[in-house]
């Protein structure tokens, strides 16, 4: 008996409609993100509330889930070249000290080769080695030197279009904040975002202090925001903002420029 070809062609129909409503259901899908908190050197208060802000960012803007490491055991099992690959990228809010990565070289391997990586405050201060220069620090583009007491700054925009610092108009201003000195730090390497044009603590003076860039790093894309000291700067609605416009870039989610403005 012959199959009414009505309903094959209707069943086919069905089929197509299925196949591509999946496709675009996957291209919807969120990015995960691997979130590290671990600190083998200082440990910030803030940090309950930083996994508590980029949880809630994830949630709201539906961009990206996260897959929070508690412990070294934790850091290490899932920092395998293997489950590094599951990942589209890295967060590392207020780490400190050198992290037990399972397989550092295939952790940079992974951002190089195209994924995302989002630092905040002392993920400059993780790390660090007496001498020289660590390949994450060459990733990250900076490296904690010192700060002085927390000061009231403010922090002059470089880039009005892009999505980390776009909502800031001119300047973010900060009542009170750690604010970080730098080194490692090249400004032909980075894409400035913000900026201070004085000594946070010595204002008489003049300079150029890093606050937070993004840049390339092979095909893979990197911000980086030293603010991130206190919990009310976690908290803070621009700061926020600030740090999910550099999530986003990251992954590739909304434009920005990556360019140095220096030459
Ligand atoms: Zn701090």
């Amino acid at each position: 008996m012959k199959a009414p070809i009505v309903s094959i062609l209707a069943k086919s129909v069905a089929l197509l409609l299925a196949i591509g409503t999946l496709t675009a259901h996957a291209a919807d899908q969120p990015k995960k993100l691997l979130l590290v908190t671990v600190t083998k050197g200082f440990r910030h208060s803030s940090i309950p509330t930083a996994i508590k802000v980029i949880g809630d960012l994830a949630e709201k803007s539906k961009a990206f889930t996260i897959d929070i490491v508690f412990n070294d055991d934790d850091l290490m099992a899932k920092t395998t070249a293997e489950k590094l690959k599951g990942y589209d990228g890295f967060i590392f809010a207020n780490t400190t000290g050198v992290l037990p990565l399972a397989d550092k070289q295939a952790f940079l391997n992974e951002i190089k080769g195209g994924k995302a990586f989002i630092g905040m405050h002392s993920a400059s201060d993780t790390f660090p080695v007496k001498q020289g220069v660590d390949p994450y620090i060459e990733m990250l583009g900076g490296e904690f030197q010192t700060h002085g007491s927390q000061v009231g700054v403010e922090c002059l925009v470089q880039d009005g279009k892009h999505p980390a610092v776009k909502h800031f108009g001119e300047a973010f201003c900060m009542e009170k904040e750690e604010i970080y000195l730098l080194k490692n730090y090249d400004r032909t390497k980075v894409r400035d975002l913000l900026v201070l044009d004085k000594h946070p603590n010595k204002k008489k003076e003049a300079g150029h202090f890093p606050i937070a860039w993004c840049k390339d790093y092979g095909t893979g894309k990197v911000f980086y925001t030293s603010l991130g000291h206190r919990e009310d700067v976690w908290e803070n609605k621009a700061y926020q903002e600030h740090i999910l416009g550099g999530i986003k870039w990251a992954l590739g989610l909304v434009p920005g420029e990556s360019i140095p403005h220096a030459k």
